[in-house]
């Protein structure tokens, strides 16, 4: 299973354009890992997990296009996550050599989201599914099952399990510190990919509400662990990064040396099936 990270920022982006800290200035005039488009991946070029504001620029830096993408799941309805306006330039008229449906999985809130930007559409273009949490369904050769996150107040928002050859990733942002029901679900599963947030970096407290810090990127790791999740061969990811975390891509890996934990950055690639990850840029 091929996961490329489209994004890696949390909400504002890296830089946050209406922001001039250190964090931020320091960014803006060293290019590389650490400027940040919002989050999103993509799996073996077909399935993608949120749509961000950035999303022609990812492809386009890529070298792809949108064209193959045959599922859209939604983890959430918050706007660094859930730019479903570009989804009209697949209707069509516009989209003009598109001959498959593009699948969008999701809660109630983002089915009613794309159904208000896609007025008229039609069913060669878009196929909808409510997903309900722990309830498992299948997408070709995927299985997909929605889990609870912890991080809206008023919105079911979904972590995933993406299952396909016997390759398992668990892709668990934005997400909180998750809710028991998700961890008594997880128990003996076998993970052979994670991928969390760290949005709060080297600040926040531990376990918390709404989004994670790094104590809480390690706690999770360590009860995956206890819970028989992790194997020696276990990948695990950190995303979703702000600025307002405090650490620069170096200092979180540096803060993460030995814990067998990656740094995402824009344009990682990390291949499951192989065991490993390499450099896209
Ligand atoms: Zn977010
Ligand atoms: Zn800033
Ligand atoms: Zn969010």
């Amino acid at each position: 299973m091929k996961i490329q990270f489209l994004g890696s920022a949390a909400s504002e982006g890296i830089p946050n354009p209406f922001c001039r800290c250190d964090y931020c200035q320091k960014v803006r005039s060293h290019p590389g890992k650490d400027q940040r488009s919002r989050s999103s991946v993509l799996i073996d070029d077909v399935m993608l997990i949120d749509i961000a504001p950035e999303f022609s620029q990812q492809l386009l830096r890529e070298g792809l296009d949108a064209c193959g993408i045959t599922d859209l799941l939604v983890t959430h309805t918050h706007p660094d996550h859930f730019n479903v306006g570009d989804l009209y330039a697949r209707m069509e008229g516009y989209g003009l050599t598109i001959d498959n449906p593009l699948h969008i999985w999701g809660n109630d809130r983002a089915i009613n989201g794309c159904m208000d930007v896609l007025p008229g559409y039609s069913d060669a273009r878009f196929i909808f599914h409510r997903l309900i949490p722990f309830v498992s369904v299948e997408s070709g050769e995927y299985r997909i099952t929605p889990l609870l996150a912890n991080h809206a107040k008023w919105e079911t928002c979904f972590l995933y399990l993406i299952e396909k050859e016997g390759v398992s990733l668990l892709y668990g942002h934005d997400s909180g510190w998750y809710p028991e029901l998700t961890w008594l679900w997880l128990e003996g599963k076998r993970l052979d990919g994670v991928i969390v947030e760290c949005t709060y970096g080297q600040h926040g407290v531990i376990r918390s509400d709404n989004h994670m810090n790094l104590a809480t990127v390690f706690a999770v790791q360590e009860r995956l662990q206890t819970i028989g999740c992790l194997h020696p061969g276990s990948q695990m990811a950190l995303s979703h990064l702000s600025h307002t975390g405090g650490l620069l891509h170096a200092e979180l890996e540096a803060a993460c040396a030995g814990k067998n934990l990656t740094v995402a950055w824009d344009g990682l690639v990390i291949n499951l099936a192989e065991g490993g990850c390499h450099d896209r840029h």
